[in-house]
């Protein structure tokens, strides 16, 4: 619904009820959720803004360094405290995402139930490909790809059984565009934007959504990396509303890639263009890296470029393909 403006005059009957509807809080109680990595950053807004609304709140990190070494009780501990400070109800879980099921029952054991899991948990082991070792793609990889998977996988059977569940992967800019000295984290940030798209699709039919968020914001993580002026505006408290949202019953997004950062958002999508036939007829059964090389321009042309929502889309464009080739078109 559009303002309706009628000389020049706002309907005053369609504003007050704007206002009323934004006076409506989006409230989680009854629910419990959990947020890893929610001893500092952008997990800690997550919980706390979870809290007051009414959620029962597992606070999961462990604690170590931004590297990856090392744990400790007390970020998560801290968090806990906040939260409750303000009158919320709060656990803390001090375990690696990557033992998922141990993440997942201390939801269970406290609270009975998981209906919110925001995989955020995550660490930087920059190095350019050349210097990248083992140990720093494991690590990553470990931590943002394997763990996110563990959590979601200890969370679906509870999700299913009460035929509901949100559910957020997050995701980078350093993933979707690439950046130097991060292989090992765009490989795993993109992972995980291919994990949601399959979790979006087997949860639907249990009323379990799986979407993306895509972050930036100021954090122990981002600190070395962004210039000052762009640190300062990018508060990490800002990106909450945005991921709490996508969380609530209300929300019907499923497998959405969301970007936001500083008091901005956006959807994202995947595009693909019109493309070139590389055979001129259905009896043609080869072609040449010559034609291709020929016809280039057009198969990377981007205009009129279209989202599909389906795998399904995909290749039902090439039967079309082929039906038109055995028509002679
Ligand atoms: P942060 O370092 O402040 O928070 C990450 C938290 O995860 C830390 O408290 C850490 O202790 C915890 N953690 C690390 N490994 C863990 C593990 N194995 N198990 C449980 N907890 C663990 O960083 P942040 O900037 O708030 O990042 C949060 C998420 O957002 C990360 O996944 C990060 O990759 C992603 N992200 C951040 C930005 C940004 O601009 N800050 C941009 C893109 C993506």
């Amino acid at each position: 619904n559009q303002l309706q403006f009628t000389s020049g005059k706002c309907d005053l009957q369609y504003l007050k009820a704007i206002v009323s509807k934004m006076a409506e809080k989006l409230r989680f109680d009854g629910r419990v959720a959990v947020v890893t990595g929610a001893g500092s950053g952008l997990g800690r807004e997550y919980a706390l803004l979870f809290g007051s609304r009414g959620a029962k709140v597992v606070v999961n990190d462990l604690g170590g360094s931004f590297h990856g070494d090392g744990a400790s009780k007390r970020a998560a501990d801290i968090v806990v405290d906040e939260i409750r400070a303000q009158g919320g109800t709060a656990v803390a879980d001090y375990n690696s995402v990557v033992d998922g099921s141990k993440v997942i029952e201390t939801a269970i054991n406290n609270f009975g139930r998981v209906d919110i899991l925001v995989n955020n948990a995550g660490i930087l082991r920059d190095r350019s490909i050349a210097k990248t070792s083992d140990l720093d793609w494991d690590l990553i990889n470990a931590v943002h790809l394997k763990g996110s998977f563990k959590c979601t996988q200890a969370a679906w059977p509870y999700m299913r059984k009460q035929n509901y569940g949100r559910i957020i992967m997050t995701s980078s800019n350093s993933g979707i565009y690439g950046n130097f000295g991060q292989a090992n984290y765009s490989a795993a940030k993109m992972g995980l934007v291919g994990l949601a798209n399959t979790v979006a699709i087997e949860g639907q039919k249990n009323n379990i959504h799986c979407n993306v968020i895509i972050p930036t914001a100021a954090s122990r993580m981002t600190e070395d990396i962004l210039p000052d002026i762009l640190f300062n505006e990018l508060k990490p408290h800002l990106i909450a509303p945005v991921v709490v949202y996508l969380c609530h019953e209300s929300c019907k997004d499923n497998g959405s890639y969301i970007e936001s950062a500083a008091g901005w958002a956006t959807k994202l999508n995947i595009v693909r263009g019109k493309g070139c036939v590389l055979r001129t007829s259905i009896d043609q059964t080869n072609t040449t890296p010559e034609y291709v090389q020929s016809v280039w321009a057009k198969i990377t042309d981007m205009t009129d470029a279209k989202h599909l929502d389906t795998i399904g889309q995909a290749s039902g464009s090439l039967l079309e393909v082929l039906e038109k080739l055995k028509e002679g078109k």
